[in-house]
């Protein structure tokens, strides 16, 4: 069977490209006559690997020399965790904002270790918009820091823009929106993401920490847990995840071939723009978002039968464009569009939904 467009939210879509390339390289890797699987951490050439990959992520983000890049493992929900363990400082408090699903996970943990101030929660809405920063109740004086999530992955909302709080550092999950276009690094404390779906595969999460952020954990934590080991012992302090962080080590080099983050951030914008603009023509297809929050990743969108999703999935997955299911959450469907998705793609569902609703609509 030819691959098919996958639209699933994560563990996602890779390039063709660099499968292609993990399939060549799998039992032999640079004629060492071992696969990347097969190799010792500490040795040459994975030493080789790690580095160039760090020094690509570096590069395709732009990351100033005081912020420190861990591969860990452990996925973005570990985070949840370690990011009130490192940032607290001895601090009590820390301020959340709560824009969707992945807010209250994280909203949830920080509360086994601290006071949250949750200074806004679009609940009420079903997580449709962003409120404007001049209302949320932020607790600046006593905050540790300020967490949020600039792409939520389920409702499908997406910051664009960046919240300005003066000192306290911000803490990001952008597990779902990480290189899928520039972003300026010093404007954040720390940034986390799995990997499993603009980065790689799953297995890997990606820290990126200001180095001043670190080496005051509250006590008690856990060494695996502690963000100035793993920077100190750079990502080695145990075994790393190695074969995902090699696979994220081609999507770097790919991501550099397609001309960086840059050239991402076009083809993204791109991408969404033809799929939520069929959606707003339609009176069939409908996306619940307001409009100045809507994410380049995950579009969310419902049809105006629900009776009919079913049949829709059904053939949808015959036309080859797969995991267009919604999250029971919102219900309908979700078509996530991460950097791996050609605007191919985009096309032929448009084209495929336009069939469903000219006949069955
Ligand atoms: N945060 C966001 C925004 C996500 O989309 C996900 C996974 N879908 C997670 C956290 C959880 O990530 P993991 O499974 O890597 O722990």
């Amino acid at each position: 069977m030819a691959r098919i467009y996958n639209f699933s939210p994560g563990p996602a879509m890779l390039p063709n490209e660099v499968m292609e390339q993990a399939r060549d390289e799998m039992l032999n890797w640079h004629n060492t006559g071992m696969s990347v699987m097969e190799m010792s951490h500490r040795g040459k050439q994975y030493t080789e690997i790690a580095e160039e990959s760090e020094a690509d992520f570096r590069e395709l983000l732009s990351i100033p020399s005081n912020y420190k890049v861990l591969f860990l493992q452990g996925g973005a929900a570990s985070q949840f965790a370690m990011v009130p363990m490192n940032l607290l400082r001895g601090k009590k408090k820390a301020d959340y904002l709560c824009t969707g699903h992945w807010s209250e996970k994280a909203i949830a943990e920080g509360q086994k270790f601290c006071e949250v101030n949750v200074v806004a929660n679009t609940k009420s809405t079903k997580f449709t918009h962003i409120p404007a920063q001049q209302d949320w109740n932020l607790d600046s004086e006593e905050a540790a820091y300020f967490h949020y999530t600039p792409n939520e992955t389920i409702a499908g909302v997406e910051f664009h823009w960046i919240p300005e709080i003066g000192s306290v550092p911000l803490a990001v999950d952008m597990s779902s929106t990480l290189l899928s276009r520039p972003i300026d690094i010093s404007k954040f404390g720390v940034i986390y993401a799995g990997a499993q779906k603009n980065i790689g595969c799953a297995g890997l999460t990606i820290i990126i920490i200001r180095e001043d952020l670190m080496g005051q954990t509250l006590p008690g934590t856990p060494t695996m847990f502690d963000y100035q080991i793993h920077a100190k012992n750079n990502s080695m302090y145990n075994t790393p995840s190695t074969y995902p962080w090699y696979i994220s080590s081609l999507i770097f080099k790919w991501l550099k071939r397609k001309g960086g983050l840059v050239a991402m951030a076009e083809i993204n914008h791109k991408k969404a723009e033809t799929l939520y603009g069929f959606i707003d023509s339609s009176s069939f297809y409908t996306n619940p978002v307001d409009p100045a929050c809507r994410s380049w990743m995950n579009v969310p969108f419902i049809l105006a039968n629900s009776n009919l999703d079913e049949q829709f999935l059904h053939l949808a997955k015959q036309a080859g464009l797969s995991n267009l299911k919604g999250h029971r959450s919102v219900g309908g469907m979700r078509a996530s569009i991460y950097n791996a998705m050609p605007q191919e793609g985009i096309n032929a569902l448009v084209d495929f939904m336009k069939e469903f609703e000219r006949t069955k609509g």
